[in-house]
């Protein structure tokens, strides 16, 4: 059950709604969100939510049934929109392209990345600057001096930046330059990273785990939001399964039960859910299908020189052709919708 607290509740008011939990037997967790305050109770025992609707301190409350509270759809029925700035927005109703090299290299790659987003209106550049890499040995990204001049390089045409956070940390120091922290798959369920992210007032895009299921994914996105940030954007990036054709098996069964189960906006990046640039195409495609709100997809000027991740990257040209399939897709699911 999800209490929604009035702000200006007092905590007499307040301590006679806990009053009444406790002689109920809940147990209860205070939220407090940039946006407002809860009070998740689970447990106790059978109760008429109206006699806690009528409390002073309780502006709503709602019966919720599912394992995670405040992630659910179940009691906030209207989509989630990340509003990120002048008119850049994920969720609902538009369909968000995220775009930019797996690791971010040097000052000439983001800048021609850049001019290339910029004339293509994609308005989010994604590139790592701290990379989880399998081998020790691999690139492991340029740290906060590259994300610098990427953030700078960025903004001055006035395209957001997202990239990966992989320790709680190194939160303060990118702070200044990130518009959306990137927790990966290999962190979704590192719980300290998503308390601390819980305190950030940034948006947050969190991959599903390489073996995550869909309850963890939105167990860990629940953290994120009772830690106290409720802008939040889930990702499926694949998983670990027995097929080796590809490097992840691309689950796009998770969108529609996504949708179902939760009011966060859904990107899908089929770039690491593929491993093939060949297939990034048609399950970008298949992914706006499915109902996702955008997709993170890795580019590179000259693929074959990536540093990382260039067998799974679009070339400027393969990115210009999949924008315009992207755009003629939208206007006819846009179509398509209004008329059913
Ligand atoms: C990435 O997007 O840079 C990345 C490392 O992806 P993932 O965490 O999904 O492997
Ligand atoms: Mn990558």
């Amino acid at each position: 059950m999800i209490i929604q607290l009035k702000e200006n509740a007092s905590y007499k008011e307040c301590d006679s709604l806990k009053e009444m939990l406790d002689s109920k037997s809940f147990r209860f967790t205070e939220v407090k969100t940039q946006l407002g305050k809860y009070l998740i109770a689970l447990g106790g025992n059978e109760i008429d939510i109206r006699s806690i609707g009528n409390l002073r301190a309780v502006r709503d409350v709602h019966a919720v049934n599912d394992k995670q509270q405040l992630v659910s759809s179940k009691w906030k029925t209207s989509p989630t929109i990340i509003q990120l700035g002048n008119d850049v927005q994920i969720g609902h109703e538009s369909f968000s392209l995220i775009a930019g090299p797996c690791s971010v290299e040097d000052k000439v790659q983001v800048e021609e990345m850049r001019n290339f987003l910029s004339d293509q209106q994609i308005d989010i550049m994604r590139g790592g600057v701290f990379k989880p890499r399998s081998s020790p040995y691999a690139f492991r990204g340029v740290g906060i001096e590259g994300l610098k001049y990427f953030s700078a390089l960025c903004h001055e045409k006035n395209i957001k930046v997202i990239t990966e956070v992989m320790e709680a940390e190194k939160i303060e120091a990118m702070y200044p330059y990130v518009d959306i922290f990137q927790v990966g798959a290999r962190n979704s369920q590192n719980f300290n990273l998503l308390d601390a992210l819980g305190k950030v007032d940034k948006p947050v895009l969190l991959k599903r785990g390489l073996s995550g299921t869909i309850n963890e994914l939105l167990y860990s996105a629940e953290y994120i939001f009772s830690g106290g940030n409720e802008r939040i954007i889930l990702c499926e990036r694949g998983i670990r399964t027995f097929e080796t054709s590809y490097r992840n098996t691309l689950d796009l069964n998770a969108v529609p039960v996504l949708r179902e189960k939760t009011h966060l906006p859904v990107v899908v990046d089929p770039s690491h859910g593929t491993g093939k640039k060949e297939m990034i195409e048609p399950m970008t495609l298949a992914s706006m299908m499915s109902g996702a709100d955008g997709v993170m997809l890795e580019i590179h000027k000259n693929p074959e020189k990536a540093v990382s991740d260039g067998a799974q990257s679009l070339n400027f040209k393969q990115m210009e052709t999949l924008n315009q399939k992207i755009k003629m897709t939208s206007e006819f699911l846009k179509d398509l919708n209004g008329k059913f």
